[in-house]
């Protein structure tokens, strides 16, 4: 089999909650997504997207995206976008760096050879576990009262994990902490994310002054070094995110027991053949996982599920449903959350059928002529 042609789309992703804020004023109202179609001289067609946290979160932005794709895809015509490996090998040798361009072209390949294999992703991934899976709520920065409601409204909901936007200033954050635990019962997770947004004496004083509170301090500081300065100085559990970013970060963190949880974002590892070797490498290593993305619409979450379902539950800590954080939809068979849970999709590949009238005209369009 062979790739024909690679169109990309653009799609806009607007907010329920009018708008998203973390650390350091940063914030994001409308979502830019990019939807990408691998068609191949089989007839079959494979979707991805890939979607930024913003131009400030991680090194990716919307539009580097779409600019990516024009570099990278002229190298893949003619490529097996089954061999996913070998794909992932040329697509490295064609372009250094840039993970996120890659992703959305990885995952169309996966959900390629679903079609073609008859099996859902999940199942090529290692095999579906249980029923379903769980999920938290990311609750933006607000003031702590605020914020507190809005996670009672989501526990209302049916979601037991939350992840707090924290990382201003550290004295509303205890607040922050303090009034949102207040409002949980005894099982519910939290989880304080700085999203790198404290310097080291800030999350020191954080950390001592909730060290009575059943909460998970996750990627305090900027740099790997500052952070592992403060697990050291603490007795919460730790999540690292945005500085695990590699195979060999993995490593280091694991060498320095630098965390009990990372969070794997499809496309910060490039993709989801990249983002499972993650994965079953934090399986032999026991550590546990959110498995995620930046952020994105229903293509996205369809394949966060298949990567979650297919986790051992033991090592996933949590996922997330972004499909209902957007008002968009822009496609068919996405996954749903139930009460705080979700499943992926029994259909073969991904799942999904994108609406081409919400995906409009392509932007971007490469085959062999
Ligand atoms: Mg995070």
């Amino acid at each position: 089999m062979k790739i024909t042609r690679i169109t990309a789309y653009q799609v806009d992703l607007p907010l329920h909650e009018g708008g998203y804020k973390w650390s350091g004023g940063k914030s994001v109202t409308v979502f830019d997504s990019t939807v990408v179609a691998v068609e191949t001289d089989a007839g079959v067609t494979g979707w991805g997207e890939v979607c930024p946290l913003g131009p400030a979160y991680l090194a990716a932005y919307a539009s580097g995206v779409r600019a990516g794709l024009a570099e990278l895809a002229p190298q893949l015509i003619g490529e097996n976008p089954l061999e996913l490996n070998r794909l992932n090998r040329r697509m490295d040798a064609a372009m250094k760096g840039h993970p996120y361009v890659k992703s959305a072209v990885d995952m169309a390949c996966w959900d390629i050879l679903g079609q073609v294999s008859g099996q859902p992703v999940c199942v090529l991934l290692g095999g579906r576990y249980g029923d379903d899976f769980v999920l938290y709520r990311a609750i933006s920065q607000e003031s702590p009262e605020a914020m507190a409601n809005s996670v009672a409204g989501y526990r209302a909901e049916g979601y037991r994990r939350f992840q707090l936007k924290v990382g201003g200033d550290p004295d509303v954050d205890i607040e922050r902490i303090r009034a949102v635990r207040a409002v949980l019962q005894p099982g519910d997770r939290l989880v304080a994310d700085a999203n790198t947004g404290w310097t080291q004496h800030e999350a020191m004083r954080v950390v001592r002054a909730v060290h009575d509170v059943d909460v998970y301090i996750e990627q305090p500081c900027y740099s790997y070094e500052e952070c592992l300065a403060v697990r050291r100085n603490t007795d919460h559990p730790f999540v690292l995110d945005e500085v695990v970013d590699s195979i060999d970060m993995l490593v280091r963190g694991k060498s320095d027991l630098a965390m009990d949880v990372v969070n794997i974002k499809i496309s910060k590892f490039g993709g989801l053949t990249r983002a499972r070797q993650a994965r079953d490498l934090c399986v032999s290593l026991g550590i546990a996982m959110t498995i995620e993305d930046s952020w994105g619409g229903d293509i996205i979450t369809a394949a966060i599920a298949h990567l979650a379902h297919s986790t051992p539950p033991e090592f996933l800590f949590t996922s997330t449903d972004f499909n209902s954080y957007v008002t968009q939809s822009i496609a068919e068979g996405a996954p749903q959350r139930v009460n705080g849970r979700m499943a992926a999709s029994e259909m073969p590949g991904l799942g999904i059928k994108p609406r081409m009238e919400v995906l409009g005209k392509p932007v971007l369009i490469v085959d062999a002529t």
